[in-house]
């Protein structure tokens, strides 16, 4: 049993490309295109030069002493908090500009949600002076005033969605539409594991030098590559697909995922899709998503904005399926608790997505040699304003 995709995008059940027929032929260009190019060397030393002196990267990984004493286990934290940007979401934009140009498109829209992936997505236009649209729900718009005007500064025009909820559902329609009417010209950046074929795979493929430095970074630190827990949060699932990605058929590595609880599963405010969702279709491929009995998705919430979404990638619908990766939800609270104590133990203020992936060191019983990577997939800096309503520092 492989845990990656097989080559008409299915993990296991889930995935594939649902598209709307209209659609088909900038899917299908990017499908028979996106490997090819990204194995040219010519890309991969491109690829490689901006994850160096652009973002960052190699990311640290720090042996969290403090932190290690509180849980009784090793614990490393993997430093994505440290790119450019502040978060892992640049390794992705940063893959999808390159492919883009090799493709010979001259124009790129996205969508955003919270603004993450539009700031993300901006930067990378920006960096290559290419024209950009970002689709934002017109509620969306309002309540993330900051990630609009940090769009706007670095040249890219947001458009507000203002249908539905107007939300990020709204966003990706619009966007969707603006696709089918210029397939020719413009490139459409998805922001994580998910989409149809071949998003989920090509964004899993950009996000692997995560645990691709891991490997050689355990390596000299521990004596072993292979760590026993790898934990990470899971929105759409790309930093933790990006972790997990070298590991999936090392059996000994155990694979952790952490999803929103918002205010509890037994609630109708919550995010965790593997425990509340079941099959159906979102955003393009079959995986696992929160669902009314007739198939309305479910408005999901978090206190976290990126964890706001009311599905999973399909990778991550498939480890789930057959028991490979274990996933727990941590609620608000337990994630906001989490975010101080790494604050006060580590001198690291967390993004709140990644707190709940600390959350998750309370739900697991270690040995004391256990070694753990902890995927920090952001700074928390863009969530000041939550923390310093949620109080109690
Ligand atoms: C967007 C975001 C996430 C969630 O997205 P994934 O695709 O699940 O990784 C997690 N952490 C941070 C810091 C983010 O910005």
């Amino acid at each position: 049993m492989t845990y990656n995709v097989d080559e008409k995008g299915y993990y296991g059940s889930f995935g594939g490309a649902y598209i709307p027929e209209m659609l088909y032929p900038n899917v299908e260009e990017l499908r028979q295109q996106y490997l090819k190019i990204i194995e040219e060397d010519s890309f991969q030393e491109e690829f490689n030069e901006l994850l160096s002196d652009y973002v960052g990267r190699p990311t640290p990984l720090y042996f969290a002493k403090r932190l290690s004493e509180k849980y009784g286990a090793k614990i490393f934290l993997k430093r994505e908090d440290l790119n450019h940007t502040g978060a892992h979401k640049v390794n992705n934009t940063i893959g999808q500009i390159l492919l883009a140009k090799r493709l010979g498109k001259q124009k790129i829209i996205a969508e955003t949600g919270a603004g993450q992936h539009g700031v993300a997505t901006a930067t990378v236009c920006a960096l290559m002076g290419m024209e950009c649209i970002v689709y934002m729900g017109a509620l969306d718009m309002e309540r993330q005033q900051p990630n609009v005007e940090r769009m706007r500064i670095l040249g890219t025009k947001v458009v507000p969605a203002h249908s539905g909820n107007k939300t990020l559902k709204d966003a990706t329609n619009e966007a969707m539409r603006h696709w089918i009417n210029h397939p020719v010209d413009t490139h459409y950046i998805i922001g994580s594991v998910v989409g149809p074929h071949p998003y989920p795979d090509m964004v899993a493929r950009f996000q692997s030098v995560i645990s691709e430095e891991m490997k050689a970074q355990l390596l000299e630190k521990t004596g072993g590559e292979d760590p026993d827990y790898i934990i990470a949060c899971v929105g759409g699932g790309s930093n933790a697909a990006g972790a997990f990605y070298h590991y999936l058929d090392k059996k000994d590595v155990k694979l952790i995922a952490v999803e929103a609880a918002g205010k509890g599963v037994d609630t109708d405010e919550s995010a965790a899709t593997t425990a509340l969702g079941n099959p159906g279709v979102l955003h393009g491929s079959k995986t696992l998503l929160m669902q009314t009995e007739d198939g309305q998705v479910i408005e999901p919430y978090s206190i976290s904005a990126g964890l706001d979404y009311p599905g999973i990638g399909p990778v991550h619908a498939h480890l789930f399926e057959s028991g490979r990766a274990h996933f727990y939800s941590a609620t608000d609270s337990e994630a906001m608790e989490a975010g101080l104590l790494l604050s006060k133990l580590e001198g690291i203020i967390p993004a709140i997505e990644s707190a709940h992936a600390l959350a998750g060191l309370e739900f697991i019983e270690f040995k004391s040699d256990d070694v753990v990577v902890l995927n920090l997939s952001g700074r928390g800096d863009k969530d000041l304003g939550t923390y310093i309503k949620w109080g109690g520092y």
